[in-house]
């Protein structure tokens, strides 16, 4: 098949990891003969020192028209001051916007070869294989904002439509899995969960093969740490999902291993590893790109349809979490290049 795919490699870490990622897609391509055509733009800091905003037009009409856009991170400190005209994490949220991305999928695995590295005792992280799916264009980060001296408000507004359509999302991806779904809000205290929760049960009626059930947000935090392997699909709202996200993400070990997904009506996705740019390794050639190569095995699934190519990515990442080459942050020395080198050739032989 021929895609077009649209990178934004961005700020710190993010062109390592994004380099490492398309080596991997154009193995892929060769294996299988398809070619993939890209086109790269700036978004984030590199963005603004070069014309003075976070997504310049041209970035985003590319995003728009292409089959799937591949982010690498936004953010660091030459860009920090939170009272800067302009900041580059407002590139990525308009982006997401523009795109009407509306569900990110965060896949949560603990490799076997990696338990000693995660805060978690063996027991507890066996079997562990959650798929979040967070709500990402609504909720209290698009609500209204006020500000005076001594008060400040941040609106939650939440439409039937922006639940329906993200927990749809997530029933449909728990038919591919193991037929579960937890949803996660404070129907005990906010108008907006109170909604969250009749709209989902109401939508579960049409998946009677989906086991459904329902907990609260502080209580799922703690559930999370406590029995982590009982979750399948996890489905909330923008902000509990960034919290819950994060909280699961430090389960795995690295936050150098995780990817996510970013899906909208159609197929168009939005792909980037879970990290930020790294500030402090950023240069160095010695980030983790396990996060941003998974990313890339997710627009193979999801936005081209290419099942068994993204497979074969996650084995020759699995290949290589568990023989090696690593890198610092999973207890290794191997450098970016070298983890590269070593699922492309992981890839070479299993395909
Ligand atoms: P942001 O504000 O952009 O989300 P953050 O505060 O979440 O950033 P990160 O940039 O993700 O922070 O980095 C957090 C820590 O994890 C840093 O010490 C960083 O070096 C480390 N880290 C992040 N990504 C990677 C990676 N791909 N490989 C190795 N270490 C990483
Ligand atoms: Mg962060």
């Amino acid at each position: 098949m021929k895609a077009r795919i649209v990178t934004l490699p961005g700020d710190g870490v993010g062109p390592e990891v994004t380099a490492a990622a398309v080596a991997v897609l154009d193995a892929v391509a060769a294996h299988y003969d398809h070619t993939f055509d890209y086109e790269q733009h700036l978004i984030g800091g590199c963005a603004i020192d070069a014309t003075g905003e976070p997504l310049p037009a041209d970035a985003l009409a590319a995003c728009k028209s292409a089959d799937a856009v591949l982010l690498g991170a936004v953010g660091g400190p030459k860009w920090s001051d939170p009272s800067a005209p302009v900041r580059p994490e407002q590139g990525l949220l308009a982006l997401r916007a523009a795109l009407g991305v509306y569900a990110n999928l965060r896949p949560l695995q603990v490799h076997p070869a990696l338990t000693a590295l995660s805060p978690l005792k063996d027991d507890k992280l066996r079997n562990v294989d959650v798929l979040f799916v967070r709500e990402l264009t609504g909720g209290a980060y698009f609500g209204a904002k006020t500000r005076t001296v001594d008060t400040a408000t941040d609106e939650c507004k939440y439409t039937v439509v922006e639940v329906e359509r993200v927990v749809r999302r997530a029933f449909e991806l728990a038919r591919g899995r193991r037929h579960k779904v937890t949803s996660v809000d404070k129907a005990n205290v906010l108008e907006t969960s109170r909604l969250w929760r009749s709209t989902v049960q109401r939508i579960a009626a049409d998946y009677p093969d989906v086991k459904l059930e329902h907990q609260l947000v502080d209580s799922m935090a703690m559930l999370l740490l406590t029995q982590p392997a009982s979750y399948d699909v996890v489905v909330t709202e923008n902000l509990f999902g960034d919290i819950l996200t994060d909280e699961a993400a430090a389960l795995a070990g690295s936050l150098g291993l995780l990817p996510s997904a970013s899906l909208g009506e159609g197929a168009r996705g939005l792909y980037e590893p879970i990290h930020g740019s790294a500030p402090d390794i950023a240069g160095k050639g010695v980030a983790n790109p396990v996060g941003a190569i998974l990313s890339a095995a997710m627009l193979l699934r999801h936005s081209l349809g290419l099942e068994e190519e993204a497979g074969a990515v996650e084995a020759a990442v699995e290949h290589v979490l568990e023989h090696g080459p690593r890198s610092r942050d999973i207890g290794g020395d191997a450098g970016t290049a070298a983890i590269r080198e070593a699922v492309v050739a992981a890839l070479d032989e299993h395909v």
